[in-house]
């Protein structure tokens, strides 16, 4: 059982992509969580960049989350992560963080342009770590301006169904693309709504994620 299967109802009308002002985004956690009842958002899930060098205080960000659950009770609040898929195929993130995140999702960032190794470590993290979540997929295509082989994008698809990791739908690099979305459909790929919020103005109910609803 996932950590988030207690919340599949949410994966769709909840924002599963948050980063707040202790990396990249604009906002704390508390404007965060004040803006997403006021948007009518049931959940949201904080993914902040981690790696094994922080450069933030870990346990600092912890503490707010918890005194922020305690302060907005009506809203649900998961602390996730966003990690670093490593040309190794690990992921660029220390055992204690792993162990404690309620939602890892991984992603590539600045990968070298290779697409056997971007395959290949990508299949070592599904297999060797509990992912819940590819997330902006297909950014390392879009970046080289490729088009991923269907065998490679199939057999990744499959390993997806069978260890339940779900697919980003990305809003804010609109992605995977329409034909990942028709074959992943077909494949039995769950998928999870992901703003990839860096500002509270980004974050609203948004009728594009609806169409996702039906899968879920
Ligand atoms: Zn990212
Ligand atoms: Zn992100």
């Amino acid at each position: 059982m996932k950590n988030c299967d207690k919340y599949k109802e949410f994966l769709i009308t909840g924002e599963w992509h948050i980063h707040t002002n202790y990396t990249d985004g604009k906002n704390s956690i508390h404007e965060i969580c004040r803006k997403a009842i006021e948007v009518n958002i049931p959940l949201i899930c904080f993914t902040e960049h981690v790696s094994k060098e922080l450069s933030y205080d870990y346990n600092k960000f912890i503490y707010d989350i918890k005194e922020a659950r305690n302060k907005f009770d009506q809203l649900i609040i998961i602390s996730g992560i966003e990690t670093k898929i490593l040309p190794s195929g690990e992921l660029d993130i220390t055992k204690p963080i792993l162990r404690n995140a309620e939602y890892i999702g991984v992603a590539f960032h600045s990968f070298p342009n290779d697409i056997n190794l971007f395959y290949e470590s990508l299949i070592k993290v599904f297999n060797n770590y509990a992912i819940d979540t590819w997330m902006h997929p297909g950014l390392f295509f879009k970046k080289i301006n490729e088009i991923i082989p269907d065998s490679l994008l199939n057999s990744i698809f499959e390993i997806m169904r069978e260890k339940r990791i779900m697919l980003e739908i990305n809003k804010k690099y609109d992605l995977p693309p329409k034909k990942w979305i028709d074959k992943a459909r077909i494949y039995g790929v769950n998928f999870v709504r992901g703003g990839d919020i860096h500002s509270i103005e980004n974050l609203k109910p948004d009728n594009e994620f609806t169409k996702f609803r039906f899968l879920i």
